[in-house]
């Protein structure tokens, strides 16, 4: 880039996941990139992450695991995954079957059931990455954001970012948005998630703060459906301090398996809607305005789930971290050190009994809110309550994409806008020309329901490279 200006085929804006495969990709399609990054590193929360690059096998699993997602997407990236890890190992990136070690020491199996898994180690990926964007002459920019799209007669023609020597323009065929979600913005969240945001943890870069979202809109794009969702896990409250070298260690996994109670002792949601804690995280965050206790005994706590890490061992960590965990020899005790913690204790623990009366008779499920899996007890002393807090990890909603990443506009047809009965008429899909995005950006892959992160970012980064690049030297 020379001076404040600069001209390039591709701009890509975000080098985390998806903005580093799209860099790589259109660098090996042979076009010339700019890959823009407004942090001081790249990587983006893939930096931070397990490594853990999966989906489903199939599309009725993603579908019936995901069934508010959109199936035309969820197609595209089932479909994508494998050659995706063959093109990954194209690049010398290591891609090993589960079971896997984790960085926090556990192995890990799979995911989920009917998970389709490979795990990288997120620093080699990001060094390999930029090694070949800039072997084959492009570069990655850090501390450098972008801030808008510029635009020419309705295309998208390249974008303005800011550096320390100020304003930079720069002329772009197509431009991919790859900028991770809006979990970092306060504003966007309490519009479409929640309103209790001093309640959450971020769980995720410091940097994804909705810019791709903010100027897609300002150009026309059409947002998705799942806008309130998001993905993420609960982690330690406070008093605990979590920094994000942290991040996987203070993940409590095993959500799914306690009781997890209110401040008013109460249950608030089935814990075990869903296996990866996700929903649980994102109920905690509405239905327990930010706060919850996962109750659990003696037989959990020695436990082992989906060998994501013995239960014992991530508690004791959050009471080193500064969680006030509570532990009792009896039940009277547990109530007692409840109310010192500003829970209910008595309706907590009358919570647990009735909860303990249903899974001796099997009506679980017929509990309010009910109890669907993992229906177990919680009768062995000593008894323990976990204050928990939700991390966000990312944001399931965002930029509405076609299957081959073009970012939609949705506006009425000419000859509904002059029709003067035009409510029930479908709305027409345009693609906005110029503009891609990839990753977490691209909103409704997830809804409420999970599939990877990674995965998504991985095989969409492809498919907006070959869609821009193409586009870019048409
Ligand atoms: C602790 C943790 C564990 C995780 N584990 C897993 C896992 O095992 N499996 C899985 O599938 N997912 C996991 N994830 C989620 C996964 O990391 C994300 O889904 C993935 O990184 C999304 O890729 P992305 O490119 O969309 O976003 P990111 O990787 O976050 O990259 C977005 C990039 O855009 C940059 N950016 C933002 N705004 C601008 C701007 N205006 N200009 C320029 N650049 C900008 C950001 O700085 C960032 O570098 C985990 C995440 C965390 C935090």
């Amino acid at each position: 880039m020379t001076a404040n200006t600069a001209t390039t085929d591709v701009a890509i804006v975000g080098a985390g996941m998806a903005g580093l495969v799209a860099g790589v990709y259109a660098t090996e399609l042979g076009a010339d990139v700019i890959v823009l990054e407004k942090g001081s590193r790249p990587g983006g929360s893939m930096y931070l992450s397990a490594g853990l690059v999966w989906s489903y096998e199939t599309l009725a699993e993603a579908r019936e695991n995901v069934p508010g997602g959109d199936p035309t997407l969820q197609r595209v990236i089932v479909d994508g995954l494998d050659p995706a890890y063959d093109w990954l190992e194209s690049l010398g990136v290591t891609v090993r079957e589960p079971p896997v070690e984790l960085p926090t020491g556990d192995t890990v199996t799979a995911p989920t059931p009917g998970a389709n898994c490979g795990k990288i180690e997120p620093e080699e990926f990001t060094r390999l990455a930029r090694e070949q964007i800039e072997e084959g002459g492009n570069e990655i920019f850090v501390d450098t954001p972008m801030t808008e799209l510029r635009t020419d007669d309705g295309a998208v023609s390249g974008v303005v970012a800011w550096n320390e020597t100020g304003r930079l323009e720069i002329d772009a065929d197509a431009v991919i948005l790859a900028t991770g979600g809006f979990q970092g913005n306060e504003r966007l969240l309490q519009e479409y998630v929640t309103l209790a945001i001093d309640d959450l943890w971020l769980r995720a870069n410091p940097w994804s703060t909705g810019d791709g979202l903010l100027v897609a809109r300002d150009v026309g794009a059409r947002t998705t459906g799942g806008m309130h969702t998001f993905y993420g896990h609960n982690l330690a409250a406070p008093p605990a301090e979590v920094t994000p070298d942290e991040f996987l260690e203070l993940t409590q996994y095993y959500g799914p398996f306690t009781v997890a109670l209110d401040e008013h002792g109460e249950r608030f949601t089935d814990e075990s809607e869903s296996d990866l804690e996700h929903t649980l995280a994102q109920d905690t965050a509405r239905e327990a305005d930010g706060r919850a206790y996962y109750v659990f005994d003696a037989d959990l706590y020695d436990d082992e789930v989906f060998s994501m890490g013995h239960i014992g061992t991530i508690v004791e960590r959050s009471a080193e971290a500064g969680a006030n965990v509570i532990r009792a020899e009896s039940l009277t005790e547990f109530e007692e050190e409840l109310y010192e913690a500003s829970v209910d204790g008595t309706t907590a623990v009358e919570t647990l009994k009735r909860f303990n009366e249903a899974v001796r008779d099997g009506r679980a499920d017929r509990l309010d809110p009910p109890r669907t899996d993992h229906q177990r007890t919680v009768d062995t002393p000593p008894f323990y309550a976990v204050p928990v807090q939700p991390g966000i990890t990312f944001t399931m909603g965002g930029i509405a994409v076609d299957e081959n990443a073009r970012v939609i506009h949705e506006r009425r047809s000419p000859s509904t806008v002059f029709g003067y009965d035009n409510h029930d008429e479908p709305l027409e899909q345009v693609v906005i020309p110029g503009l891609y995005a990839a990753g977490v950006d691209v909103g409704n892959v997830n809804n409420r329901h999970y599939m990877g992160g990674l995965a998504n970012a991985l095989v969409l980064g492809r498919v907006a490279a070959e869609n821009a690049v193409a586009e870019a030297t048409d």
